[in-house]
């Protein structure tokens, strides 16, 4: 069997998005399932609107997904002389032919077919122009574009889509496409179909958005005597209303960095991502890579859309929650050493980060991780909801602080109290802290529970978590005097 070659092609015209990660790791999964080549071919032949931010952009992406490419990125500039050779050829072997009429005679044509209740397309009067008549018009400075010559066939123009079945259209229902324009560029539909002829692309896996130019790009195959790849075309990405997700509607939502920067972990949004628009058959959720690639398949890819399950103004969930559930199914369960080193980044960037949690303070690091991590959602919470455990300057939310401090004005003297006695404990274990507060709420006469939920407000700043005297534990005995001690600024 010949070597399978996939490509993933963007336009670098904004960010990578979310139905373009999707398209990049199908592609992936299929090349490293079938022992092929994955190729990033950057479309930038729309100058106009390609820029190197948006290049930069997929590139990084693409990398924080640990979505790896064999070849490229080759750019579609670097291959013009490919598109206007490939022109000369359809040309030169009778299968396009230049066309003169004019924006205006196209617009007029079409109002009266428009009106004639006729068909649309272009009505073919280049067609058949004599040598003579086209020397002429060329010598008469009229300028022209190249359109393709659709076959005049009786019968159905098709291919067999991996994922859709048979595609089949009448050709008479085909228009003389234009393939080169009046400039002399040739149209990105020639563009894509000769890069990947060049490339040797075995299988095309992209968006039913592209579905219009397939058919044509079927005859550019047969034109140019190039053997026709196989077609997947996967279903668009939704939003609950059913309109198709995008910036302008949905802002960074949609990108794929904006994951990166809300702390999820590149391998859960894969997970997420393979499951917006495929599935095995069963209810699986999680997949480790292997099992991905293994199992993965194209017949399997879902028919219908796919539902980016995004709820606006939902505080719970600022994105799809199924895209939050897989992400904390990983950041609770994976191995905690390697969850330690994507938290040492966040720490990192924070100027949290201290080199002993690498060295002598690495038990310590890795099972302060693994208690809080039960509550988290991303890795940005590591520096947020549980920023207590690694600096001073931690938020006291709100909630917990007007029910768990300010309704208990004694506080103010219990706490510094225990401080005191804290202070004198030469054992900072579990059992110690535990039956030192215990004491001091029985001989306050107060229930336990006002010292140890305003200690884990006080200490923590939050309301809920793992249990108190694991925490103190966790915090260290100097720190949770300090903050005891302190409790009287919260009052203030
Ligand atoms: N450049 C196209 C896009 O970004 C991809 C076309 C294709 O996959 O053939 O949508």
């Amino acid at each position: 069997m010949t070597e399978t070659r996939l490509r993933f092609p963007p336009s670098p015209t904004g960010y990578l998005h979310i139905g373009g990660a999707r398209t990049a790791l199908y592609n992936w999964l299929y090349a490293k399932q079938t022992g092929g080549k994955l190729i990033l071919r950057i479309e930038d032949t729309d100058g106009d609107r390609s820029t190197e931010e948006s290049i930069q952009g997929i590139i990084d992406g693409l990398n924080w997904l640990g979505i790896d490419y064999d070849e490229g990125p080759y750019f579609q500039t670097e291959f013009e002389e490919d598109h206007s050779n490939a022109a000369k050829i359809l040309l030169g072997k009778g299968s396009a032919y230049k066309c003169f009429c004019t924006k205006e005679d196209l617009d007029s044509k079409r109002e009266a077919a428009l009106a004639a209740k006729a068909p649309l397309g272009y009505d073919r009067t280049c067609r058949n122009l004599s040598v003579e008549e086209i020397a002429e018009k060329e010598s008469a400075g009229i300028p022209s574009v190249l359109r393709f010559k659709v076959p005049e066939r009786s019968g159905l123009l098709g291919y067999d889509d991996e994922i859709l079945g048979r595609i089949e259209s009448n050709y008479k229902e085909i228009d003389d496409f234009v393939i080169v324009r009046s400039n002399g560029k040739p149209l990105y539909l020639l563009c894509n179909v000769v890069d990947d002829i060049r490339d040797r692309i075995s299988h095309v896996i992209r968006g039913q958005d592209h579905m219009t130019n397939t058919l044509k790009q079927v005859l550019l195959y047969e034109a140019l005597e190039a053997p026709l790849p196989a077609f997947a075309h996967m279903p668009l990405t939704l939003d609950t209303k059913k309109a198709k997700i995008s910036k302008r509607s949905h802002g960074e939502i949609v990108a794929v960095q904006f994951y990166r920067d809300r702390g999820f972990i590149p391998w859960a949004f894969n997970n997420y991502l393979a499951l917006l628009g495929w599935s095995d058959g069963n209810d699986q959720e999680f997949y480790t890579k292997e099992q991905l690639i293994q199992d993965f398949s194209l017949g399997r890819i879902n028919k219908s859309s796919a539902i980016f399950n995004y709820r606006k103004n939902d505080p719970k969930f600022f994105t799809d929650p199924k895209a939050i559930f897989i992400n904390e199914h990983y950041l609770r369960t994976m191995d905690i050493s390697e969850l330690a080193k994507l938290v040492q980044v966040e720490l990192q960037a924070d100027g949290l980060w201290d080199d002993a949690y690498g060295a002598e303070k690495k038990q310590w690091y890795e099972t302060t991780l693994d208690m809080i991590r039960e509550r988290f959602h991303t890795l940005k919470d590591f520096t947020t909801l549980g920023r207590a455990y690694f600096a001073d300057d931690f938020i006291v939310e709100q909630k917990p602080l007007k029910k768990n401090v300010l309704k208990h004005e004694g506080l103010k003297e219990w706490f510094p109290e225990l401080a005191e006695r804290y202070a004198q404990l030469s054992e900072w274990t579990l059992e110690e802290t535990e039956r030192v507060a215990r004491e001091l709420a029985t001989e306050l006469d107060i229930k336990p529970g006002i010292i140890i939920n305003g200690m884990r407000t006080v200490v923590t700043g939050q309301l809920a978590g793992p249990s108190m005297f694991d925490i103190l534990i966790a915090i260290g005995q100097e720190k949770v005097i300090r903050r005891l001690k302190n409790v009287g600024i919260l009052f203030a």
